[in-house]
């Protein structure tokens, strides 16, 4: 999907999308540094005492990077989750303002080696048993992201993910898991705020 394209949605404000075991899509998603800085600002905290409450740095396979996601619950809901809502609601990271839209950038690299986005595109989650709302309002894409204040998380988040990227591509290049190489790109991608 692009930006004018059209999904329907109807939050109705039942708090699963951030429940694993409700078919939630977006307490999975990894935390960029600016969505923690966000975060920690918004709940009066330093970044790295939001980290270790709220996050959990994991290895993930397929970027191949140790990254950091929100935690999990035993409950299964996000450790932000407070009586079905958000504590951090205005500060939400990305991943949270956009759902049930998922976004994906295709990067460039140029003769240099400088990386850049080339493009980005957006996919509807598929409505799991949780997201089955009636009556659901139709809005295009560029609606939805305005109403959720998408646009201004995004330029600290290009950068992020620009950085993100490039880590992804030497990992693959490196192939290994090379312990310094993992710290490394660790403190690129979260500036030593853990
Ligand atoms: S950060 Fe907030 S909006 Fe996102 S999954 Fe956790 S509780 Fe839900």
């Amino acid at each position: 999907m692009i930006l004018d394209d059209e999904f329907a949605f109807n939050c109705t404000l039942c708090g699963n999308c951030c429940r694993w075991e409700a078919g939630g899509a977006v307490s999975d998603n990894l935390l960029s540094c600016a969505d923690v800085i966000r975060m920690a600002a918004y709940l009066g905290l330093a970044p790295g005492a939001f980290a270790e409450r709220y996050g959990c740095a994991v290895f993930d396979a397929a970027l191949r990077l140790r990254v950091v996601k929100l935690k999990k619950l035993p409950d299964g809901s996000c450790a932000l989750l407070q009586n079905g809502r958000c504590a951090a609601y205005p500060a939400r990271p990305r991943t949270c303002a956009l759902f049930p839209l998922v976004r994906g950038y295709s990067f460039s690299t140029d003769e240099s080696g400088n990386v850049s986005i080339a493009s980005e595109y957006f996919t509807h989650v598929p409505r799991a048993p949780a997201h089955i709302c009636v009556g659901a309002k139709v809005w295009t894409v560029r609606e939805w992201i305005a109403a959720n204040g998408v646009p201004e998380r995004d330029d600290a988040d290009r950068i992020w993910f620009t950085k993100l990227w490039r880590c992804y591509e030497q990992a693959n290049e490196n192939k290994i898991l090379a312990g310094d190489f993992y710290v490394q790109a660790f403190d690129d991608l979260y500036g030593h705020i853990f």
